[in-house]
């Protein structure tokens, strides 16, 4: 195929931001280290792009959700780093895991079953403390299958770590109840969140995902995480419109004066949710307020802060975590995956 020209979208990784984000969360994990959660694509920001930024800053511990995100994070780190975080559901998947090397996380006793069966090795081992989704409770670790097992990590998930909530402390010392209860290698307890709870929540290691990307679920967190993603747009068009005239489906917004507009080559489609009620994309230090309903791949915008604005011109939008979850009344985790594929 010919050249395929540029697309008018980019969403801008600051890799360097990224780095400094583990290296900062791995200290503040104190004795332990601090790995990764890349499942989804690294939240959506690539996996191409983000797992050899956290391999080169020193991170030896990743996490994916499923066996189909694997192959990609293999092309840079080695199998026995990368543990996949909802085990083998067959024994297609047992299969898989041994031919790679890559560590199943043990989820329950059916899946202990499956992996000895299928021949076994070095797996994790994920017990439930509360969070009732994925993990064998503690009662079931004196299983005869269970104490088979090879483990490597033996891990548990904290359902509120972002909250000052009871559940925090309970979990912890059903987590540390167990500790006893199963040979293993190392434990590992602490999401993102976790992490600023304190460094008895630490143990051997950590497995930040969100704050790795700028997130910060914790006020502890923020004077040590950076923004990592930034989306920007090009103007593809600029117009005046008089008063009286309507602006994007629906018609929802009215001109009171006439104003010059433009349009950024992105919407929903790429994430930009009609929900962002009060949305501003920026151009320097004007603020350029959305104006009518986000379509699939278009935005209007008011550029009367900015009137000198042509097609052609790139704008930011302001993507904070923080201040986004609160404006979107989605999550940061959410703000981060929604995001589309066609960026460039
Ligand atoms: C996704 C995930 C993490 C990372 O959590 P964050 O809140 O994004 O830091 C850690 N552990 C498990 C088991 C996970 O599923």
């Amino acid at each position: 195929m010919k050249h395929i020209p540029p697309p008018t979208l980019r969403l801008d990784i600051d890799t360097q931001a990224l780095a400094d984000n583990w290296r900062s969360l791995d200290r503040l994990s104190g004795t332990a280290r601090a790995g990764a959660a890349v499942k989804a694509d690294c939240y959506g920001l690539g996996v191409d792009i983000c797992v050899p930024v956290l391999r080169d800053a020193g991170c030896r511990d990743f996490f994916v959700a499923h066996w189909s995100e694997v192959p990609p994070v293999l092309a840079h780190v080695p199998a026995a780093q990368l543990a996949v975080l909802h085990g083998p559901q067959s024994a297609e998947d047992v299969a898989f895991a041994r031919e790679t090397g890559v560590r199943p996380v043990i989820d329950s006793i059916r899946q202990a079953k499956l992996w000895i069966d299928g021949g076994g090795g070095p797996c994790h081992l994920m017990i439930d403390t509360g969070i009732n989704r994925l993990g064998i409770a503690p009662a079931e670790i004196s299983d005869p299958i269970v104490q088979s097992l090879d483990v490597q990590i033996l891990m548990s998930h904290l359902a509120c770590a972002d909250e000052d909530s009871a559940m925090n402390v309970r979990q912890f010392d059903t987590f540390r109840s167990c500790i006893d209860m199963i040979k293993h290698k190392e434990s590992s307890l602490a999401n993102s969140a976790g992490i600023a709870l304190g460094s008895e929540f630490a143990f051997d290691l950590t497995r930040p995902g969100l704050s790795l990307y700028g997130g910060v679920p914790r006020d502890e967190l923020k004077p040590h995480i950076q923004q990592v993603v930034s989306p920007k747009a090009a103007l593809i068009q600029t117009r005046t419109i008089a008063a009286g005239d309507r602006v994007g489906y629906n018609a929802t917004f009215t001109a009171s004066k006439a104003m010059r507009i433009g349009v950024v080559s992105l919407g929903y489609a790429d994430g930009i949710l009609r929900s962002w009620n009060g949305a501003q994309f920026r151009h320097g230090q004007a603020a350029l307020p959305v104006l009518g309903k986000v379509s699939m791949d278009m935005i209007v915008l008011d550029l009367s802060k900015a009137p000198d604005l042509t097609d052609g011109d790139w704008l930011e939008l302001p993507y904070y975590l923080p201040d986004a979850a609160q404006q979107t009344a989605l999550s940061q985790y959410e703000l981060l995956t929604v995001l589309g594929k066609r960026f460039g």
